[in-house]
Parts: structure tokens; C-alpha cells; sequence
């Protein structure tokens, strides 16, 4: 039978219709803006309950509904981008007509700022765990099947487990699988699995417990995070990263993005501060990156190098950096990505100002 609209939402906007066919329930959300796409949509379905969140710059639409009937896990998300409309296809299991969609749950039809929505946690199963340095290991987990989410290009996210019976929460970053920008993991279809890279503190409260997860144990992770923008990159001509221990991690889907979408960009050159070789994070895949794409330059620093070690020494300073970072050519559009400990970071702010660089080619990855 054909779709008819069955029931319309009295809102501000955003607003949503739905409507339904013998085997499906199709929430609509108007945003009534430009240029929207699949990353401003998060849904979740979980014990009956539907919980769709759209993001609109820094504010936040919320869809909470606890469904009058029951639906497949396997629902789809269509965003049509130019007019902003976003489709949520639900597969009934009884194929019986619905009298209404559902009760409406907490801050259902509410758009506001997305520091005041709060978190939202889904439990995600993990199901591998493999080593990258002596300390540092490459989770995978998979998210619930009714969920979607994407994690940006520089966002975090925070992972919840309960430590000595209290919860605990911790910021981090998700990145690719691997630095080979054509790389697929075979096991885990787009967007169903997230890749952490996280080192073990033996001291530390929140990862020395993530490391005895065992595979198949759950854990809560909220949506996503952050300051960054794609816009910040679209029409640069050269990036320059300075990273720091797992101060790496944002840089990871940066650099997977950038060389492959950004047309403009001239050079890419990663500064990566360590104490030791055995502490570089992905030094493997980054050697093979640089034989691979011309525009791409790092050089590894260490702060506790053995004798052996031929490469430079020593921490962040105004004069490493001025070595380094050299423009492709005068006034290009450049932007300067810091990530690490505290201190590190406020340090490249500094030096970076000292050297003549504005606030707007610097961003730095902070909680
Ligand atoms: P803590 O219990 O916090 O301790 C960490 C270590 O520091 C231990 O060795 C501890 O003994 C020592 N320590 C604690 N307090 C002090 C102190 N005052 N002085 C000196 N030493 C101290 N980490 C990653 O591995 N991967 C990521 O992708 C990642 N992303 C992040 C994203 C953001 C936005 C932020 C802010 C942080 C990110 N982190 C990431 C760091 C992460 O959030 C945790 O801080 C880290 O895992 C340590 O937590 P912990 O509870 O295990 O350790
Ligand atoms: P680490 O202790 O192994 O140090 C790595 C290098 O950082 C050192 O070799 C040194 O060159 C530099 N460094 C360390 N302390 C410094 C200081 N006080 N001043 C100047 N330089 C310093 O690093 P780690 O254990 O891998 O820690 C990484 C840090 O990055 C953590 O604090 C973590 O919270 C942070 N981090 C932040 C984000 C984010 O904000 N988005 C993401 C990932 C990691």
C-alpha cells in the first residue's frame, strides 16, 4: 500500500513526520539545513527505545522515543545532504499497523546546545586486541548493530567501565586500522567498528583495567567529541603535525583524510616526539607512507634515544620546529596540529606564536 503520513510533531525546528507501509516505519527529520550528512547522525535502539541525535553546528536534535511496537535491528539511516532531510527505515516484526510511533522519553523534540544534551553511552563488544608497541595496543571494538555512528576526523570519544565499583570515564581518540589510506579490514563492514589506539599505564587507573578486558567483554562508549573541523583543511596547502607519545592518534584519520581528499595540499610533515624507538607508535606504516606519497615527510625525535639512535634528540624548541616546518612557499595556507601531554602542547603553542604563526593556523586536540 502506499505511505501515508500517520502522525506530524508540533515543534520548533528541527521537526520529524513519520509514516509506515505493511513492513516498515520510516521517521523523517526535516533540519531544514544545508549540506548535512551522514556523520551529524547518531542513532541508537535499545530495549524498545529509539534515540536519534542530529547534530547542527553546536546544537543538537533529539528524537527519544519508546516504540509502540517491535522493530528489526537492522535499520538504515538516509541523509539526503542538499535538503537536509534525514530517513530512519525501521523493519517491523509483526507486520501489523501502527497506531501511533511511540512514547515520547526524556528530551524527546528538544533542539539545544550539545554541552547540555549530555552523553550517551552504548555498550560495544570487544573483539580483538593487538599489540602496536611494548606498551601500547589496538583495540577493536564492535558497535551494537542498531547503532550508527561515525566518529569525525579529530573528535574523541569517552569510554566508560566501572573501576573498584565506581564509574570511571576517559577520553579517546578513535583512529583508521591502518595508515594505508586503500586499506580495508576485511572482518568489519564501514562504520560498524571502532579502532582505539591505547597505551597501558601500570599505575593508570582507567587503561591498566582496559587491558584485562578480555575479547567478547563489553564496554560503554559515548558519542563523539571535539573542536575540529574538516572546513579547517579543505583548501590548505600544507599541514604541519606535531605529536606527542598517543598525542599521535588525531593524526591518524588526519592523515588518511587529507591525502586523499584535500586537492590543494603541497606538503604534510609530522613532527613525532618519543622517549625511546621502541616507543614510536606506528613507525612502520609511517616509513612505508613516506615512500609512498611524495607530499608526505616525518621525522621522529626522542627525549631518552639509546646511543645508538642517529636521529634528532631532545624535546620541543622553538629552533626544532623552525627547522622543520618550512612552508612549501611564502604565505601558503598552512594550519599546525598539536597533540600531547599538557605541557608539550602549551609549549607548541608558544614557540609556534614566537615563530610568527597566528591562532588560526594552530589547533590543538585537547578534551
Ligand atoms: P591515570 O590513572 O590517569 O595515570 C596515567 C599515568 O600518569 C600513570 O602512569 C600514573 O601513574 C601517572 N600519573 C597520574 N597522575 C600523575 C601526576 N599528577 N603526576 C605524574 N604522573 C601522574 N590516550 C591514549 O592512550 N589513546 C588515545 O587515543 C587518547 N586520546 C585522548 C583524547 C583526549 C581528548 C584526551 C584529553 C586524552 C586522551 N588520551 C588518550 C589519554 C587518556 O584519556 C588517559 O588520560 C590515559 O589513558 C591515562 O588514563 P589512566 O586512567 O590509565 O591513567
Ligand atoms: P610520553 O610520556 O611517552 O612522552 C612522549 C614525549 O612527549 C616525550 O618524549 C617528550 O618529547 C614529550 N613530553 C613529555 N612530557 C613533556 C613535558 N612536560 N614537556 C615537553 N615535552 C614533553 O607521552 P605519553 O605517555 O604517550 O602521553 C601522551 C599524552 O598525550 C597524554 O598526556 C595524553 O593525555 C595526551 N593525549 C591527548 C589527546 C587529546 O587531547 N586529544 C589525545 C591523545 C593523547
Amino acid at each position: 500500500p502506499e505511505s501515508k503520513i500517520v502522525g506530524t510533531s508540533k515543534s520548533f525546528a528541527p521537526s520529524y513526520d513519520w509514516f509506515q507501509t505493511d513492513c516498515s516505519v520510516t521517521v523523517v527529520v526535516y533540519t531544514k539545513q544545508k549540506g548535512m550528512n551522514s556523520e551529524m547522525v547518531i542513532l541508537d535502539y535499545e530495549d524498545s527505545r529509539l534515540r536519534g541525535e542530529i547534530i547542527i553546528r553546536d546544537y543538537s536534535y533529539l528524537l527519544n522515543i519508546e516504540l509502540s511496537n517491535a522493530v528489526q535491528e537492522d535499520i538504515a539511516v538516509h541523509v539526503a545532504e542538499k535538503v537536509g532531510k534525514v530517513e530512519i527505515v525501521l523493519k517491523k516484526k509483526d507486520n501489523i499497523p501502527w497506531k501511533k510511533l511511540g512514547q515520547p522519553l526524556e528530551s524527546h523534540n528538544s533542539f539545544i546546545k550539545r554541552t547540555d544534551q549530555g552523553l550517551y553511552y552504548r555498550k560495544c563488544k570487544l573483539i580483538s586486541k593487538t599489540e602496536v608497541t611494548h606498551d601500547t595496543r589496538l583495540f577493536c571494538l564492535l558497535l551494537p548493530q542498531s547503532t550508527h555512528f561515525q566518529v569525525p576526523v579529530g573528535q574523541h570519544v569517552y569510554l566508560k567501565q566501572i573501576v573498584t565499583g565506581k564509574e570511571v570515564v576517559k577520553p579517546y581518540t578513535p583512529v583508521s586500522c591502518s595508515l594505508q589510506t586503500h586499506f580495508k579490514e576485511p572482518s568489519c563492514h564501514d562504520g560498524a567498528c571502532l579502532f582505539l589506539m591505547i597505551k597501558i599505564y601500570p599505575s593508570g587507573l582507567f587503561s591498566s583495567e582496559l587491558d584485562r578486558l578480555q575479547i567478547g567483554d563489553y564496554i560503554y562508549v559515548s558519542n563523539p567529541e571535539g573542536s575540529f573541523q574538516k572546513c579547517q583543511v579543505q583548501t590548505l596547502e600544507d599541514l604541519f603535525l606535531l605529536a606527542a607519545g598517543t598525542g599521535f592518534t588525531p593524526m591518524i584519520k588526519l592523515l588518511n583524510y587529507v591525502l586523499t581528499n584535500v586537492n590543494s595540499l603541497w606538503t604534510v610533515k609530522l613532527m613525532f616526539f618519543n622517549k625511546t624507538e621502541d616507543d614510536i607508535l606506528w613507525r612502520d606504516q609511517l616509513e612505508q607512507l613516506i615512500l609512498q606519497d611524495k607530499r608526505f615527510e616525518a621525522q621522529f625525535i626522542l627525549s631518552e634515544p639509546s646511543k645508538e639512535w642517529n636521529g634528532k634528540r631532545g624535546k620541543i624548541s622553538s629552533s626544532l620546529l623552525s627547522e622543520f616546518f618550512k612552508r612549501s612557499k611564502q604565505d601558503s595556507k598552512v594550519l599546525i596540529c598539536i597533540c600531547g601531554p599538557a605541557p608539550f602542547t602549551e609549549q607548541g603553542e608558544r614557540f609556534l606564536k614566537d615563530l610568527g604563526y597566528c591562532k588560526e593556523e594552530i589547533h590543538s586536540f585537547t578534551a
